[in-house]
């Protein structure tokens, strides 16, 4: 099912973090409101029995980034 990813990145140089803007993973569940292969006809009160109505909470997704990060950059601390 559809759900948020909340990207924060982990630049390793200087230990910060940094936020991203939430993304929206789609799905093509059939069985999920959200998605593009839920049916059209589909819908309450047969869908909310049958389908997901929520998106699910936020999968978290810290991907530790070599480098760092834009705001050191810009105060031009580099290598
Ligand atoms: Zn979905
Ligand atoms: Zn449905
Ligand atoms: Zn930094």
């Amino acid at each position: 099912m559809c759900h948020w990813r909340r990207v924060r990145n982990n630049y390793k140089r200087c230990g910060h973090y940094v936020d991203l803007p939430d993304e929206m993973i789609q799905c093509d569940d059939r069985y999920c409101k959200f998605s593009t292969s839920h049916p059209r006809n589909c819908v309450p009160p047969r869908c909310t029995e049958t389908c997901w109505q929520y998106r699910q909470f936020p999968e978290q997704y810290n991907p530790v980034i070599d480098s760092f990060c834009p705001v050191c950059v810009q105060a031009g601390r580099q290598l």
